[in-house]
């Protein structure tokens, strides 16, 4: 879904890989570039140069320097950097010549998907439907997919001393609600200064009215009572899928197993290590940690941990309502939970 350079890299990978591909993409002519040159960034070389019998030179251009402008063309600061150029066109064409035209689809776009058992059915807008053991969804910034994965509705929930004193469900977030910039809109409405003030596409309207990001479910507006007026120990804003929850189980799993196998993993850190680096103290997120084992403990023939010693990983599992065995080869602490302390 997407015949751009995302969805065309992935076609030509899984084609090689032995898979019958079709690719549709919703533009009725070829794509044409509406830019500047793009940094070539070796994710993207990377089919052409290694499996398309391109050269880098062959569809790139190099540059020694990168230099910082005043608004008057004078260098505000340079310093000798390599970057690899290209132009927009010469990737996507490049990328095209090496694809089978007729599973190249124009004019196809994708207007819904459904999963059943190991198959998905892919709807297009013009009626017609096509099964596919898997659907690789590179629709860009504005992905129906990536829509469709949003929450339903987001809720806030306050707590003062482990006691919950606060519980509020946000307006429905539409599905079709843009979360960014998108190169499809008419240059009148893209982002723009217009003298003092910044012109937001009205799609995006959200991200800067408070109002307008309340009526799509991005924001709330909590009356401030007594219980909340000292402030909340804890804000727990988790997002609502209102779907059956065979149905919501079945996509955590999904979204777990697809995080646990991308390159970034999917892991569990232990209570009380910080998450990111800060001054101070580096982040938890190390390489090395013993949790491999406890989770293989977890889920495997090691009989579970007694309920005073269960894991985070299980305890996790538990309380998502998802099978621990979504995690079993991937590493995250698996150690025994501390007592809490309204935390
Ligand atoms: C035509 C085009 C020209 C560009 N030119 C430049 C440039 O010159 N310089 C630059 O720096 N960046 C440019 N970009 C920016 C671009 O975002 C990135 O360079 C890169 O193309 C991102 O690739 P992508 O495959 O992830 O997504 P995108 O390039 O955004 O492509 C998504 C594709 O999915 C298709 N699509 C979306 N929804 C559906 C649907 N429901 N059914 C079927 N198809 C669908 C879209 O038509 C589009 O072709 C361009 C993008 C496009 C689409």
């Amino acid at each position: 879904m997407g015949g751009s350079v995302g969805g065309l890299t992935a076609a030509l990978v899984l084609r090689d890989a032995g898979c019958e591909v079709r690719v549709f993409e919703r533009s009725s002519a070829a794509l044409q570039a509406r830019g500047a040159g793009i940094a070539a960034l070796e994710a993207t070389l990377r089919y052409l140069t290694e499996r398309g019998g391109r050269q880098r030179a062959d569809v790139c251009s190099s540059t020694s320097w990168i230099r910082f402008l005043r608004p008057d063309g004078g260098i505000l600061h340079e310093q000798r950097h390599q970057y690899l150029f290209s132009s927009w066109n010469t990737i996507y064409r490049s990328l095209l010549e090496l694809f089978d035209p007729g599973r190249y689809l124009l004019g196809s776009e994708v207007t819904g998907f459904s999963q059943s058992g190991d198959s998905v059915r892919v709807t297009l807008a013009d009626g017609s439907a096509a099964d596919a053991d898997l659907l690789v969804c590179a629709d860009g910034v504005t992905s129906l997919a990536r829509a469709r994965l949003l929450p339903d509705a987001f809720q806030l929930l306050g707590y003062v001393h482990g006691q919950q004193v606060l519980a509020v469900t946000g307006k429905a977030v539409p599905a079709d609600l843009q979360v960014g910039p998108d190169p499809g809109t008419p240059d009148a409405d893209q982002f723009r200064s217009t003298g003092a003030a910044l012109h937001v596409p009205a799609p995006l309207k959200w991200l800067v009215d408070l109002d307008t990001a309340v009526s799509v479910g991005m924001a709330f507006r909590v009356p401030l009572t007594d219980a909340l007026r000292g402030g909340l120990d804890r804000l727990v804003v988790p997002g609502l899928r209102v779907r059956d929850p065979a149905t919501s189980k079945a996509d955590l799993e999904t979204l777990i197993t697809h995080q646990a196998n991308s390159r970034a993993g999917f892991r569990l850190l232990p209570q009380g290590p910080p998450t990111n680096n800060t001054g101070r103290t580096p982040s938890a997120f190390g390489t090395v940690d013993e949790t491999a084992q406890r989770l293989a403990a977890l889920t495997g023939s090691a009989p579970r941990a007694a309920t005073t010693a269960k894991s985070d990983g299980q305890w996790l599992a538990e309380l998502l309502g998802v099978d621990p065995a979504v995690w079993r080869p991937y590493r995250g602490p698996t150690v025994p939970t501390r007592p809490r302390h309204g935390r």
